[in-house]
């Protein structure tokens, strides 16, 4: 695997179809835009789409209409129905997609999906890279995400340079497919350690400790990690539950792991109780929170108020 690091240079012959400007989407199609990328954009909430046109892309009424003219289409979209239906559907990418052209999915999807995309955009004559992404909105925010690409060289050599303007660390982790694969195992470490950083505060609370002493405590132990340090210290903890990724993602991308691993025949016994702890907490108001809230949930669920760390 190399990591590489950006240098700034970019491509600026080709002409780009961003599809889904969500949270993650529409800051990174930004930093393309910015870096002077010709972007089309598409996204089923026009709102979105106006805050991308304010920047200087064009906007697309749908997804045959973005990808028409486009050499390159990147999709960030939520989960694998929606990436199988943009790419594949009747009148989807590849219906309106000339080969020589490339596909990047962003999304974070299952092995299947990915595969499946894959096999679909090589028969018709088109290169794909899957390219998900790490850390958090607040880094896609300054251009500073994280990617796990699966690509072939071509492939890669033709992606790098949107890569390059959207974030600051690639990782090559083989070929197609493989980001995806990569994707799952680093989130299933993201999503369990922000359930049980979530717990851990709340067991200090009920005990009696400060939390910024939890945090300058733990942060100096191997018990460390970048939930409690980075994600929770800049979102719930300081009162903020806008997501940021949601609590739903965070679940969905939870059984996408375990998916994987019943399909591996491998038990996952963590995984599968931090399910159950998602999977009730997204029952409700905070389905929609960020996944950071996964502590005030706990905290209700327990009758005590969530802490926050002073300012
Ligand atoms: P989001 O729900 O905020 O955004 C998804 C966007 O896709 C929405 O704007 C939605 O309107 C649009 N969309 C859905 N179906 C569409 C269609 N058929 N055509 C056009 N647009 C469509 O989600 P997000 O947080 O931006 O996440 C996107 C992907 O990135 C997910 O797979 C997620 O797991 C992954 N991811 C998210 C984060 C994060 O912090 N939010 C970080 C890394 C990876």
């Amino acid at each position: 695997m190399n990591e590489q690091e950006s240098d700034g240079r970019s491509n600026m012959s080709e002409t780009i179809a961003f599809i889904g400007l969500g949270a993650m989407g529409l800051p990174m199609a930004s930093n393309l835009v910015r870096k002077g990328f010709a972007v089309v954009g598409f996204d089923l909430d026009r709102g979105k789409l106006d805050t991308l046109v304010g920047l200087g892309a064009r906007a697309a009424g749908s997804v045959a209409e973005a990808v028409t003219g486009a050499t390159i289409v990147v999709t960030m979209l939520p989960a694998p129905p929606h990436v199988r239906g943009v790419v594949l559907g009747g009148e989807g990418v590849l219906a309106n997609l000339p080969g020589g052209s490339l596909v990047i999915d962003m999304s974070t999807v299952d092995p299947q999906t990915t595969d499946d995309v894959a096999a679909a955009c090589k028969e018709r004559g088109v290169a794909f890279v899957d390219a998900p992404v790490g850390r958090l909105v607040s880094h896609a925010e300054r251009g500073e995400s994280l990617f796990m690409v699966g690509a072939s060289d071509e492939g890669f050599a033709r992606a790098e340079p949107l890569l390059q303007a959207m974030g600051t660390t690639i990782h090559r982790c083989g070929p197609e497919g493989s980001g995806t694969r990569m994707k799952i195992v680093n989130n299933y470490l993201a999503v369990i350690g922000a359930q049980l950083t979530a717990e851990a505060i709340l067991l200090g609370t009920k005990l009696g400790l400060p939390v910024d002493v939890m945090k300058a405590v733990s942060g100096g132990t191997t018990a460390t990690n970048g939930q409690f340090q980075v994600n929770f210290a800049t979102k719930v903890l300081k009162g903020d539950t806008a997501p940021g990724f949601t609590i739903d993602l965070a679940h969905k991308d939870l059984m996408l792991a375990l998916a994987a691993a019943a399909q591996q025949r491998l038990g996952l016994p963590v995984g599968l109780a931090a399910a159950g702890a998602l999977g009730a907490a997204r029952g409700g108001v905070y389905a929609t929170r960020d996944f950071s809230a996964l502590l005030d949930y706990a905290c209700d669920v327990a009758g005590v108020v969530p802490p926050r760390l002073p300012d």
